[in-house]
C-alpha cells in the first residue's frame, strides 16, 4: 500500500531493537491488537545494558591485562628466585675453593695478584684455583661471582663440572 502524493515531508520515527525485544513486542501486538487499537512503547535507559557493556569491557580488556600482569609478576618472581638460588649455590662453591695465607718469601721474586696488581704481603688471604694460579681472595671471589667462573690469567674453568651460570 502506497500513499498518494508527495510524502517526503512525512516523518516516521524509527527505533531499532534487538531480535529478542522484537519477539516480545510482536507477541504483545498479536495478543492485544484485537482488543486495543494501539499500544505505547516507552523507551527507558536500560541499566542492565550499561552493565553488559561494563562486563564486556572487563572481560575483553581489563581481565586479560590483569591476568597478563599476574603471569608476568609470577614469572618475574620465579626467575628472581631461580637467580637467587643459583647465586647462593655459586657462593657456596666459591667459598669451598682452596685458600691459603701468604707467607714471607725470602730470595724469591715477589708475586702479585693479577687482578689488583698489588704485591702479596705476608698475611694476605689468597684463593688458589685448580690451574694453580692464586689471587687475593677479596679480588677473585667477586670476579667469580659476578663475571666468569674461569681463571682471569689462563681462562681455565674454575670448577670441574659445567660452569655455573647466573644468566
Ligand atoms: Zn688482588
Ligand atoms: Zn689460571
Amino acid at each position: 500500500m502506497q500513499a498518494s502524493g508527495n510524502t517526503s515531508d512525512v516523518a516516521i520515527p524509527a527505533v531499532y531493537v534487538d531480535y529478542g525485544d522484537y519477539q516480545v513486542l510482536r507477541g504483545l501486538a498479536k495478543e492485544y491488537f484485537p482488543v486495543v487499537p494501539y499500544f505505547q512503547v516507552r523507551l527507558t535507559p536500560d541499566e542492565s545494558r550499561s552493565w553488559a557493556v561494563a562486563n564486556i569491557l572487563f572481560a575483553r580488556i581489563v581481565a586479560p591485562v590483569v591476568v597478563m600482569l599476574i603471569l608476568y609478576t609470577m614469572a618475574f618472581k620465579c626467575r628472581k628466585t631461580r637467580h637467587k638460588k643459583a647465586r647462593e649455590a655459586l657462593e657456596i662453591k666459591v667459598s669451598r675453593l682452596p685458600k691459603r695465607i701468604h707467607e714471607e718469601t725470602k730470595g724469591q721474586e715477589d708475586s702479585l695478584c693479577a687482578i689488583c696488581l698489588d704485591v702479596y704481603v705476608p698475611g694476605d688471604e689468597l684463593r688458589v684455583l685448580r690451574c694453580r694460579h692464586d689471587f687475593h681472595l677479596r679480588c677473585i671471589d667477586p670476579w667469580l661471582l659476578t663475571r666468569k667462573q674461569s681463571c682471569p690469567l689462563c681462562k681455565a674453568p674454575v670448577f670441574q663440572d659445567e660452569e655455573t651460570s647466573l644468566v
